[in-house]
């Protein structure tokens, strides 16, 4: 598995905002975003990642889970993490038989170009899709991630003209708003709250939900925090 690192915090974006998970950050990814918060899993020079023993990540992975019993949550993110699907399933069934005494909930973070295989698709409880603009840098692209039920969809924003870029792209793909969400772009507090009341007033005419990015809310930019 190629991956950057593992660390214990809280979820700090979409529906499960605040509760305390276990991530693993995947290295690699097949965009280029121009806001990449994390370009050190995949921007050429800047890599921080290694292609490690799945047996040591697990072994990695549920130290920290029996460390943290009240922790029930893993959150698979990248990078994109949609590249390492069957790494994904293997580690999921070695954490099954290591930790069998708790029933952990798996979340992936995903940029929505990649769909699921059915191994992986069945072990996963919520898709924290981010599809991304012609803002981001990269090409417009529909999501190949449609299973509604587990999935929604994260737009990062800073203006209105973004919100609008977004808002078009909701429309083309025909994704549920209910299940959309507008995520303000910054990397720290100021920046995020200083852009949060253009975001609010769109969020409140189209019936899209506003969220922060927790973390950097309260650690900036800070890593395996
Ligand atoms: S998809 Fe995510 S990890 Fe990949 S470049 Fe864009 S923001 Fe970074």
């Amino acid at each position: 598995m190629v991956i950057s690192e593992i660390f214990h915090s809280i979820q700090g974006e979409g529906p499960t905002t605040g509760r305390p998970a276990v991530f693993v950050r995947l290295g690699m990814c097949n965009l280029q975003c121009n806001f990449c918060d994390t370009p050190y899993t995949w921007k050429p020079g800047q890599e921080d990642y290694s292609d490690e023993a799945n047996e040591r990540i697990v072994e990695e992975i549920a130290k920290l889970l029996i460390a943290h019993p009240g922790t029930n949550m893993m959150i698979w993110t990248g990078g994109e993490p949609m590249l390492q699907q069957r790494d994904i399933v293997a580690t999921i069934d070695y954490l099954k038989e290591r930790i069998a005494d708790r029933v952990l909930e798996h979340e992936v973070e995903t940029n929505g170009t990649i769909a699921a295989h059915p191994e992986l698709d069945k072990r996963i409880d919520r898709y924290n899709c981010s599809p991304k603009t012609a803002m981001s840098g990269n090409n417009t692209y529909s999501v190949r991630l449609r299973d509604y039920a587990k999935t929604i969809y994260k737009y990062v924003v800073g203006t209105k003209e973004h919100c609008e870029e977004a808002l078009r792209e909701i429309e083309r793909q025909k994704l549920p708003r209910d299940r959309c969400f507008f995520m303000v772009l910054g990397t720290t507090a100021e920046e995020m709250l200083q852009r949060s009341p253009t975001i609010a007033e769109v969020c409140k005419k189209e019936g899209i939900t506003l969220c922060i990015r927790l973390q950097s809310v309260l650690w900036n930019s800070a890593r395996g925090v």
